[in-house]
């Protein structure tokens, strides 16, 4: 089974790299790669994860916020695998918010993302889904569909002084909930 230590680091070719629709959701090595990325992400402290990470160039996503040591202001989202996903903007609204990758470690930046959105996506069972999600959940989900883009979030950072060390981030967050 992987742990967070097989996570593809910032810097490998597969988080640059165009992720390819997955063409039979029901395929062995589909399933396979799924349960693997499930195993990978309760194991570790993120909230979510997609295949490239793994070092699959395959367009599935896993959303799965909750308050975590990485993230103890997250909202509960139940694990939701997204495959072949895509996303509406439902308005123009955006926020700038704190954002890690289990590919980037010690480092967290403030990134603007839309507050709204309606995504669209295959699930598992292979059911067509649609779901809006709103603020932090809504993060999540553009983060990793940018995973399958070939982008990282330091790519959408305004200005470098956005991007501080893990260990700051959780002082201000620290001063924050005090
Ligand atoms: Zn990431």
């Amino acid at each position: 089974m992987a742990n967070s230590c097989d996570i593809a680091q910032l810097g490998a070719d597969i988080l640059r790299q165009v992720a390819e629709p997955v063409a039979d959701i029901h395929a062995p090595a589909t399933r396979e790669l799924i349960a693997a990325m499930q195993g990978t992400l309760a194991n570790s402290q993120g909230v979510g994860l997609a295949a490239p990470q793994m070092g699959y160039s395959q367009r599935i996503i896993i959303v799965a916020s909750r308050p975590t040591t990485r993230y103890p202001y997250a909202p509960l989202l139940a694990p939701t695998v997204m495959i072949n996903p895509r996303y509406d903007i439902v308005s123009e609204q955006q926020e700038k918010g704190w954002e890690g990758c289990l590919s980037i470690p010690s480092i967290r930046a403030l990134v603007p993302r839309y507050l709204n959105i309606v995504t669209h996506y295959t699930s598992p069972e292979g059911e067509a889904v649609s779901l809006p999600l709103a603020g932090f959940a809504a993060r999540v989900f553009q983060h990793e569909f940018d995973h399958l883009e070939g982008k990282v979030y330091l790519d959408r950072v305004e200005t470098t002084l956005d991007i501080v060390a893990e260990s700051e981030f959780f002082k201000r967050i620290a001063v924050s909930a005090g």
